[in-house]
C-alpha cells in the first residue's frame, strides 16, 4: 500500500513553511509543479519548478479563476494507476500522474474578518483548489493530499521513513482532513451568503470548527470531548490567551464563557464589574468603583459557593484584586488584560488558570447559538437584548427611586445570564441572593431569599441582605405568589418583562405593598 511520490503539485495561498517543505521535497527527488504565485515564490528561492500549464497545455486565465481546472490536472489526480483503462486514457491524452497534492485555499475566512466588500469576498471563493483537494482525497489510494502547512513536517517525516513513499493509512488520514477542510470552507461561504441575505434561519446549516484543544474528557470522565474554534473572533474564551495554569477542562470552558459573557454586559467606562460563576450560573455579581470593591461585593453574595469558582472581570486585573482573588480557591480568572504585578501574584498559584481576552464581549453582537437535541440542532440568534435599549414601563402607582432603578437595571442585566427560572435580589449594585434553574419561579424566589439570609449570617449581620433590595425576574410572574414571596423577603422594587394573563393581579399585589414595578417587554429565558 506504499506509493512512491515522484511528482507534487503545489498551489498555496498561505505560503507559510512553503520554502522549507518544497526544498525538502526537491532534495528527495520529487518533481515540483506549481501555479503562478506559488511557482514564482519557489523559483525565486532557486528551486526547479514547472508551471502547471505544462500539464494542461493551457495558460492561467481570467485573473486566476481558471488555473488548474483541466483534465491534465484532474486526470493526473483521479486516475487509478493500475486500471488498464485509466492507464490507456493517461497515455492517449498525455496525462501525467500527480502523487502529492499540496493546496491551501484562497483566504475566504480571513477576508471575512477583515470586513471586505462583497466583490472581494466573492473573488476569494476558491474553486480550483477545493476541486483538486476533493479529487486527490477521493483518490487517496494513490494520492497524498495536504491542506494545512502544519502537516508539512509530518509529510517529510513519512517520506523519510518510507524511502520517498507514503502509506495508505497516512493518505487516508490526510484525505479525511482534506474533506473536513473543504466542508469547513463551504460552511464559511454559505454562512456568508446567508448573512448577506439577512437570513438567520437558512434551509441548511453547516457548522465548522477547528480543534483548538483536545480535552481530557467531557462533562464527565466517561465522555470524550474537544474544544473547537469556529473562526469568529469576538473576544471570549475561545480567543483568550491562557497566561498560566492547568489545561482548561470542558466544564471550565463552559463556565468561563458564561462568566465572561456576563461581565461583558457591564460597560467598564461606567464602573468596574466582577462575576463569580459556578456551574454556568453566577453566585455573585457586583459593580464597584474599583475591581477589588466589585470583587468583595460579589464574593459576599455567596462566599460558600464561590469556592472553586470562576472569576470574570470587566477591566484590567490589578495587583490588589489579584491578591484578594488568590486567597479564595478559584479555578479560572478571565479578564481583558492584567498588570505585570497581578500576573506575578497569580503565578504563585500554579494551577490557577489566567486567561486574558484582549477585550470584552459586546453584549449587542450578533451571533449564532447552537444546541444539539436528539437527532437535530436548535439554532437561534444570540440573546443580544440589553436593558438600556428597552422601553421600561412603570406599571405601579409608585415609580422606582433613582437608587432602585439603578439596582433594577443591574439585576436585569444579571438575570439574562442565569438559568431559568431566575430570581435575582440586588442591592447597591450587587447581587444579594440568586435563585437559578428551578422548575418554579416561587422556588427560585425562596432559594434566593434563603441564600441572602445565609450570606447575612456568614457576615455576622443581624438583618437579611434582602431588606430594602430590588428583585429581577427573567420572565413574567404567572401569579402574584412569586412577587409576594419577594416582597416578604424585603424587596421594594421589581423588574420583569410582563405579559402574563394575570399582570393586573400582580400589579395590584405590588401596589398593595407600595412596591414599584417596571416592565421591560423583553424576556430573558436561558435553559
Ligand atoms: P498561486 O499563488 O499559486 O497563483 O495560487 C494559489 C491558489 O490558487 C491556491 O489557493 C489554490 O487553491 C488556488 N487555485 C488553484 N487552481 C485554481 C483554479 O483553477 N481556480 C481558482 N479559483 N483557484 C485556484
Amino acid at each position: 500500500d506504499r506509493v512512491k511520490v515522484a511528482r507534487a503539485l503545489i498551489s498555496v495561498s498561505d505560503k507559510t513553511g512553503l520554502l522549507a517543505f518544497a526544498t525538502a521535497l526537491s532534495e528527495m527527488g520529487v518533481e515540483l509543479v506549481s501555479t503562478g504565485g506559488t511557482r514564482k515564490a519557489l523559483s525565486e528561492a532557486g528551486l526547479a519548478v514547472r508551471d502547471v500549464s505544462e500539464l494542461t497545455g493551457f495558460p492561467e486565465v481570467m485573473d486566476g479563476r481558471v488555473k488548474t481546472l483541466h483534465p491534465g490536472v484532474h486526470g493526473g489526480l483521479l486516475a487509478i494507476r493500475d486500471d488498464a483503462d485509466h492507464a490507456r486514457a493517461m497515455q492517449a491524452h498525455d496525462i501525467r500522474p500527480i502523487d502529492l497534492l499540496v493546496v491551501n485555499l484562497y483566504p475566504f475566512e480571513d477576508t471575512l474578518k477583515s470586513g471586505a466588500d462583497a466583490a472581494t469576498q466573492i473573488e476569494n471563493i476558491d474553486i480550483g483548489g477545493p476541486a483538486m483537494i476533493r479529487a486527490g482525497a477521493k483518490n487517496h489510494g494513490y494520492v497524498t493530499t495536504v491542506v494545512d502547512p502544519a502537516d508539512y513536517d509530518r509529510v517529510i517525516d513519512e517520506l523519510t521513513r518510507h524511502d520517498g513513499a507514503t502509506s495508505l493509512a497516512f493518505r487516508r488520514a490526510l484525505a479525511g482532513e482534506a474533506f473536513a477542510r473543504t466542508a469547513a470552507y463551504d460552511a464559511a461561504v454559505s454562512g456568508w451568503f446567508a448573512a448577506e441575505a439577512g437570513v438567520d434561519v437558512p434551509r441548511r446549516v453547516s457548522i465548522a470548527g477547528t480543534l483548538a484543544e483536545p480535552l481530557r474528557y467531557g462533562e464527565n470522565p466517561h465522555q470524550s470531548a474537544g474544544f473547537y474554534r469556529t473562526g469568529e473572533d469576538r473576544p471570549g474564551v475561545s480567543t483568550a490567551r491562557q497566561v498560566q495554569g492547568k489545561a482548561l477542562s470542558y466544564n471550565n470552558i463552559n463556565d468561563t464563557d458564561a462568566a465572561f459573557e456576563l461581565v461583558g454586559e457591564f460597560d467598564p467606562a461606567r464602573a468596574s464589574a466582577v462575576a463569580i460563576i459556578k456551574h454556568a450560573n453566577p453566585c455573585g455579581v457586583a459593580e464597584g468603583a474599583t475591581l477589588i470593591e466589585a470583587y468583595e461585593k460579589a464574593l459576599a453574595c455567596d462566599p460558600v459557593s464561590a469556592f472553586g469558582g470562576i472569576v470574570a472581570l470587566n477591566g484590567r486585573l490589578d495587583a490588589a484584586t489579584a491578591r484578594h482573588i488568590v486567597e479564595v480557591f478559584t479555578e479560572v480568572i478571565i479578564a481583558p488584560d492584567a498588570d505585570e504585578e497581578a500576573i506575578a501574584i497569580v503565578a504563585a498559584k500554579k494551577n490557577l488558570r489566567l486567561l486574558l481576552a484582549g477585550g470584552l464581549p459586546d453584549p449587542r453582537a450578533r451571533g449564532r447559538f447552537v444546541k444539539s437535541v436528539a437527532g437535530g440542532l436548535l439554532v437561534q440568534t444570540r440573546d443580544a437584548g440589553v436593558v438600556d435599549d428597552l422601553d421600561l414601563r412603570v406599571v405601579t402607582k409608585r415609580a422606582p427611586s433613582e437608587r432602585e432603578l439603578a439596582d433594577l437595571t443591574f439585576a436585569y442585566r444579571v438575570a439574562k445570564h442565569v438559568k431559568s427560572n431566575t430570581i435575582i435580589y440586588a442591592r447597591d449594585l450587587a447581587t444579594v441572593g440568586i435563585g437559578a434553574g428551578q422548575m418554579s419561579r416561587i422556588d427560585s424566589a425562596r432559594i434566593a431569599a434563603r441564600k441572602a439570609e445565609d450570606a447575612a449570617r456568614a457576615a455576622g449581620l443581624s438583618e437579611p441582605l434582602t431588606r430594602g433590595c430590588v428583585v429581577a425576574s427573567d420572565a413574567f410572574f404567572p401569579f402574584a405568589d412569586g412577587l409576594l414571596s419577594a416582597v416578604e423577603a424585603g424587596a421594594t422594587a421589581v423588574i420583569q418583562p410582563g405579559g402574563s394573563m394575570r399582570d393586573e393581579e400582580v400589579i395590584r399585589a405590588a401596589d398593595d405593598h407600595d412596591v414599584a414595578m417596571v416592565m421591560t417587554g423583553m424576556r430573558h429565558f436561558r435553559h
